[in-house]
């Protein structure tokens, strides 16, 4: 295997401390200084790039023309009831219209055509529960269980167009909902299962939905975690529109029961018909509402349809991921509640008729090296989770992957958040045993699909970059003027052309989608991220531009000092904010969770990480408050909610916190930086 392995040469900043660099004066035009370098890079190796599933070639037959190379890639991964007559239809910007006249059926793609194509042994899902109860679904099999599923839900009244909100933890019957629903043109609504009644109710009103589809409940960490009381909480109070609550008999704990609206699972999915036929929808036709995360503030309901997003899912799980499903075993950790769990779990995994594994738990039940118990176990190839759960991993140690067969990896990927370069390295040698390729790819609930990436056959990688744009994709760097920015400096993430499954826009509300995202910059799609491209042309995500912090005239980036911070020994995972300063205008104020085996030395270790990210950045760069806490505020996705951070940093009572995992975790920093 061919790899350039230098160190990192980490150069430091050539600015001097102090010194006043306004990016508004026009002495430069970034919205960042570009300070962390980065040499280490891996090339693909021989073996990979041989047996490669998309090669270099899509890159230049997309730049050719990116609407034919999506039409192509449309005929090719789906099958159309009715063909398209036009790729794109782009005459009312922002509103995209894709494969204009098509005709397709999300379920159908997913699921029938394998069973017509001889395919229907082949396992789809591999379930394991988190109390160690398993199932396994043949493409066979799941058919049935959809058709089943879509009947009963028809015979409940429900209607192509009418909603239908999902409040389901991981288990098979999750997916089988929303393919139901794609069956018979019902938009599905999911609401993550860890979020209150409240938060259900507003999203239920929201979309109007007729009916809800929940479970008695799951297991968390061992024990049951009820989910039915938050329906029943939820409609409690008239004035809703749902019908219907269809439960599935989970954890067997007991539930109130209201006879004029519950239905079981069993009883009514369970008794249906498994004759049922797909027909073909309109490519725009609405596939599903679902609500961002939340990190930076209230949840958007973004709203995506069927053709185009259904082609750019199916076309990067296969490229981004290499995936070759007669023989991978593919595993992505996402909940449903997210868009990770709807594009990479309950569509594009499928269409591509793959075999991949669900698992219902938390990576510490019943103990910390359940996920690599089930790598080993189903033998799985290709691994897709988020930075969060890496650097827990990091702080836990690398004694409990050590102990399992892992060789059955062969990529993995990453999403959510920057992965810091030093995290990268560690899910590489420690999860990947030094030799899989690391694709870590950024997109959002907004794009739909991956939107940067490496191809893990084309591309050398690079610890803590997403690199380059999708085949098929317009992504750039612009500075404040929407001026593209040259390599090696930093700006706006923007994307400069419609793509297929981009959103159409906001449940309902067509002025805040223009507003939000396409009035920053004259014909462009503004992200909220910032980014800078390095000397090779390589994108690196530097966090959202509402945190970027402004130190003497320096603007910098929170993902860059946390990535320094996280390249010492001692640290697993950092969160960096900027508070308000007399004399600096903000000062960095940093805070770290130590890994499991560094011992916390009070004033000299805090010193330590100072002198530390200013040998790695620069000493502009060094944090002036450094606090070590137990955990950090994250987001019920696992996203580091930097604007509670902020408050605290800042003396300020915390702000909402109502999309945060954990509630006690403000507290438990309180607490710890009281002693
Ligand atoms: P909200 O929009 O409500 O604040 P959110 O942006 O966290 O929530 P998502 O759509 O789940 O909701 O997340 C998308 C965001 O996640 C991106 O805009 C980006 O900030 C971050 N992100 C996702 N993948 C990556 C990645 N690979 N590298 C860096 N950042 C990423
Ligand atoms: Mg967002």
């Amino acid at each position: 295997m061919s790899q350039d392995i230098t160190r990192p040469g980490t150069v430091a900043a050539s600015q001097q401390d102090g010194q006043q660099v306004d990016s508004q004066d026009g002495q430069h035009g970034d919205a960042f200084e570009n300070l962390l370098h980065e040499n280490r890079k891996f090339a693909p190796s021989k073996e990979f790039k041989a047996s490669a599933v998309v090669t270099e070639a899509d890159y230049a037959e997309s730049e050719a023309g990116r609407p034919a190379f999506w039409a192509k890639k449309a005929r090719e991964l789906l099958t159309w009831n009715k063909d398209f007559t036009e790729a794109l239809d782009w005459s009312n910007p922002p509103f995209a219209k894709w494969f204009v006249g098509g005709e397709v059926n999300a379920a159908y793609n997913a699921l029938d055509r394998h069973v017509e194509n001889g395919l229907g042994d082949r396992v789809a899902i591999y379930f394991e529960g988190e109390p160690g109860d398993t199932r396994q679904y043949t493409y066979a099999q799941l058919t049935q269980e959809v058709k089943k599923a879509a009947n009963a839900f028809e015979s409940l009244g429900v209607a192509k167009g009418d909603r239908v909100a999902v409040y389901l933890p991981m288990i098979p019957e999750a997916v089988i909902t929303l393919l139901a629903c794609a069956r018979i043109g019902a938009v599905h609504s999911v609401v993550f299962g860890g979020f209150s009644a409240d938060a259900l109710r507003s999203r239920i009103d929201d979309a109007e939905a007729k009916l809800v589809v929940t479970a008695d409940g799951t297991y968390r960490r061992g024990k049951p975690s009820a989910l039915k009381p938050a329906v029943d909480e939820a409609l409690a109070n008239d004035g809703h529109t749902v019908q219907n609550v269809v439960v599935v008999k989970r954890n067997g704990q007991d539930v109130d029961w209201h006879t004029d609206r519950d239905l079981w699972w069993d009883d009514t999915v369970g008794t249906a018909s498994a004759e049922h036929t797909a027909v073909g929808h309109d490519s725009e036709h609405p596939l599903f509402i679902l609500y961002t995360s939340g990190t930076t503030g209230k949840p958007k309901g973004i709203l995506h349809t069927t053709g185009g997003y259904l082609t750019q899912g199916a076309y990067t799980h296969k490229a981004v991921f290499d995936l070759h499903p007669e023989t991978d075993v593919y595993w992505c950790t996402a909940d449903v509640g997210w868009v990770t769990g709807h594009t990479y779990v309950a569509y594009a995994p499928l269409v591509n008729g793959a075999t991949q594994v669900m698992y219902e738990g938390t990576p510490d039940s019943p103990h910390q090296g359940r996920w690599w118990e089930i790598v080993e176990k189903y033998k799985v190839s290709i691994l897709y989770t988020a930075p969060t759960a890496i650097r827990t991993f990091m702080k836990w140690g690398r004694d409990i992957p050590d102990k399992y067969d892992l060789s059955s990896l062969r990529l993995l990927g990453s999403v959510g958040e920057s992965i810091n370069p030093e995290a990268w390295m560690w899910y590489r040698d420690v999860i990947g045993g030094n030799k899989t390729p690391i694709v870590d790819t950024w997109w959002q609930t907004e794009t739909g699909a991956q939107m940067i990436a490496p191809l893990p056959g084309v591309t050398a990688t690079k610890p803590g970059s997403a690199q380059v744009p999708l085949p098929g994709i317009a992504v750039d760097v612009v500075d404040e003027m929407g001026e593209s920015v040259p390599d090696g400096h930093g700006g706006f993430l923007v994307i400069r052309e419609p793509w297929p499954s981009m959103l159409r826009g906001i449940w309902g509300d067509p002025e805040r989608f223009k507003e939000t995202y396409w009035s920053r910059f004259e014909s462009m799609y503004f992200a909220g991220d910032g980014a800078k491209k390095d000397e090779d042309g390589d994108i690196w995500l530097l966090g959202r531009v509402d945190d970027v912090m402004n130190v003497s005239g320096h603007r910098l980036s929170t993902t860059e000092i946390e990535s320094a911070l996280v390249s010492h020994p001692a640290v697993a995972e950092a969160a960096v904010v900027g508070a308000a300063d007399e004399t600096t205008g903000q000062a960095v104020v940093a805070f770290v969770i130590l890994r499991g085996d560094a011992v916390d030395s009070g004033d000299e270790i805090v010193q330590e990480l100072r002198n530390h990210v200013g040998k790695e950045i620069g000493p502009i760069a060094k944090p002036k408050n450094i606090l070590v806490v137990p955990e950090l505020p994250k987001t019920r996705s696992g996203k580091i909610m930097r604007r509670l951070l902020k408050d605290v940093a800042e003396g300020r009572e915390v702000g909402d916190a109502t999309t945060l995992s954990d509630n006690t975790v403000m507290q438990q920093i309180a607490t710890s930086l009281r002693k």
